[in-house]
């Protein structure tokens, strides 16, 4: 189902290949102002500007119910981009943004829209916060199944490295490992004075 999420991006899409596309520019320009009839400005893209255009007609058009005329939506794509702080994020912070708003019912989203802005982004970013969760997760399960744990020198857990030649899997067993070692390679007279 087409949520605002994947309407910001495909809208995001568009203006990012403006910015670096000299015959779009301009006509992206005058699309964000809401133009009259967006379609009339579809022929003045390159071919790269016109598949991210119909991409993003597309989101439009799928979106559930109310999509009513396109100006209308474009209007909503801008108020959603403010409502939920996505001007001046970079992609990556963006994308998980997305994914977080695509993830919620639509109801959940509307109710968001409903939120002052500290509640709101409060929200939002608890449903982030799972969302990365559960990419660690994923990730560390790869890892897991592609073979790249391996055992503490410590305790003998197995565990995934997060840097090349970590030996130990948590602090506790490096410091007791330390300890130990100066222990052993500590001279011991007292001991041979008294035998
Ligand atoms: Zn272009
Ligand atoms: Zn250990």
């Amino acid at each position: 189902m087409t949520t605002t999420g994947v309407i910001i991006d495909a809208w995001r899409a568009l203006r990012a290949h403006a910015d670096t596309c000299p015959q779009c520019h301009d006509t992206v320009v005058e699309l964000s102002a809401v133009p009259e009839e967006p379609m009339r400005l579809y022929a003045s893209l390159c071919r790269a500007g016109r598949d991210a255009f119909v991409l993003w007609d597309e989101a439009k058009r799928a979106l559930p119910a109310d999509s009513g005329p396109a100006d209308r939506v474009l209007a909503q794509v801008r108020e959603a981009r403010r409502l939920f702080g996505f001007e001046g994020l970079d992609d990556a912070v963006a994308n998980l943004r997305n994914r977080a708003l695509d993830s919620m019912p639509t109801g959940a989203v509307a109710r968001l829209r409903e939120l002052d802005e500290g509640a709101r982004m409060a929200e939002l970013g608890a449903v982030e916060a799972s969302i990365q969760h559960g990419d660690r997760m994923k990730h560390h399960q790869e890892e897991i199944d592609a073979g790249n744990e391996r055992p503490c020198e410590g305790c003998d857990i197995r565990f995934l490295p997060q840097f090349e030649r970590q030996r130990y899997h948590s602090s506790a067993c490096r410091q007791k490992a330390y300890r130990d070692r100066k222990v052993q390679s500590r001279p011991r007279p007292s001991l041979l004075e008294t035998e």
